[in-house]
Formats: structure tokens, sequence, C-alpha cells
């Protein structure tokens, strides 16, 4: 049993009378402190397959495991308690709220908590400062850089430590050296606390940095290669 079990599963959208398989049936696992890429062209069915563990969408058919609960048999309630929990997210849009600061942005899952706003606002500080974003606390995001808005992304994802971050095609907006950047910094958090890591792209070589590389196609689990890193390193 892994920390994620995925076992035959199926998405099937219905447009007027036609059918779009967006996944056939789909099988794998994904364990605890694992960072697995799904890599794969676009419209292959990466970021379906996503949505589908983060409890943002039911499948057709099939199991999704994670923790050894049933996320597809669960009430959009109990969803909203797991994610809170277990779940961070960086999305490749960044979806920072634009009238709040970065402090308020990173900051926003421990209101969620109920977390003291004298806490939240020194671990927002601290979050800020690992991401190297401590002079940009009240910046808000339009007054930010894409890659300054994706490292507070980041500080937000990771701040109520989660088991498990989701980033859907996080340096999809972003040039290779700040691409590069962003990669170090979120494999370097979660690495730290032995989190899990799920990364959809399309890119190749964002794969290279993953323990576990799922090729996605057609709706389908081409391959799934395991990659070997030198101990010590970051994952390039
Ligand atoms: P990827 O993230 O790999 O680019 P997606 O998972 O977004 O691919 O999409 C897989 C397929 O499912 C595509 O053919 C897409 O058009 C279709 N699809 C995705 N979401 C929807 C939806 N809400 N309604 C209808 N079709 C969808
Ligand atoms: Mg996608």
């Amino acid at each position: 049993m892994g920390l994620i079990d995925i076992k035959n599963v199926r998405k099937v959208y219905r447009m007027g009378d036609e059918k779009v398989i967006a996944l056939d049936s789909v099988s794998f696992s994904i364990e605890k402190g694992e960072f697995c890429c799904l890599l794969g062209t676009s419209g292959s069915g990466k970021s379906t397959l996503l949505n589908l563990m983060a409890g943002l969408e039911k499948p057709t058919k099939g199991e999704i495991k994670i923790k050894d609960k049933h996320v597809e048999k669960m009430s959009e309630k109990q969803l909203a308690v797991f994610r809170r929990n277990n779940v961070g997210f960086v999305f490749q849009s960044y979806n920072l709220l634009p009238m709040l600061t970065a402090l308020e942005n990173v900051s926003l899952p421990l209101i969620f908590k109920g977390i003291s706003r004298n806490f939240r606002d020194k671990r927002a500080t601290e979050m800020l400062k690992a991401v190297g974003l401590e002079k940009r606390l009240k910046h808000k995001p339009s007054q930010m850089s894409g890659g300054q808005q994706q490292r507070v992304s980041i500080a937000r994802a990771f701040i109520g430590n989660p088991e498990i971050v989701f980033a859907d095609e996080p340096t999809g907006n972003l040039d290779t050296k700040t691409t590069k950047e962003v990669m170090d910094l979120i494999t370097t958090m979660a690495r730290k606390n032995n989190q899990t890591l799920i990364i959809v792209t399309h890119d190749v070589e964002i794969a290279e940095y993953a323990d576990k590389i799922i090729h996605v196609r057609d709706g389908n689990i081409e391959k799934i290669d395991i990659v070997k890193h030198d101990k010590g390193e970051s994952g390039k």
C-alpha cells in the first residue's frame, strides 16, 4: 500500500452527445516522501489525474485512496477538511489573491486552520524569508515578477507543512533561469520535511528532478520510470 493508490481510474467528460475519454484506465501508487512527476503532452490527461487525486473532481470509475481513505467517496465537506489538513497546491498561474499582500496570501491556509494572527504573521514571514522574499512582505502580486509570485505561492503551499504538495505546470509561465530556481526551491522544501511532491509537466527537463516519472499518453500510463539520484543533491 502506498501513500496514494490509484486503481483502474477512468474519467469521461460528456460534451452534449460526445464523450471525451480524459483517462481510460489508470493504476499506480505513490510512496510517502516520493517526488513524482506526471509527464505527457498537452491533452494527455495529466491535470485531470491531479484534480482527481486532490478530490477536485470525481472519477467516472475506479478508486483513489490517500492514506487508505477513499477520496472518491468523500463529501464536499469531508474533502475540504481533508485538503486543509493534508494538501498544498501550486498552480501555473500562481492563483494569488490580487488585493492581498505577499504576507497575507501566504498566511491564508493558517486562517482556515484557526491559528492566531500573531503566529500566522511570524510563520508567514519565516516562509517568505525561506523563499528569498523577506523584502517583499507588503508587496501585492501585481508588484512582483512571475518568479516572485510563484515563490509566494510556494510559501503558501508549504506553510501548513502538508503531507502532500500538488503542482500543476508550476513553471509553465517562467523563463529557463527562473524555472530552475523555482524547481530547486520546491524540491528542497519537500525533501527537507519528507513531503510527497506530485508535479504535472510536459517538460522533460522538469521530470528529471523526480524520483518517479509517470508517462501519461492519451489517457493511459505508457510507462513508469524510477530515477536514481546521487545522495545529498536536491534532485539534479
Ligand atoms: P493535460 O493536463 O495533460 O493537458 P487535461 O487533463 O487537461 O490534459 O485534459 C485531458 C482531456 O480531457 C483533453 O482532451 C481535454 O480536452 C479533456 N477535458 C479536460 N477537462 C475537461 C472538461 N471539464 N470538460 C470536457 N473535456 C475536458
Ligand atoms: Mg494540464
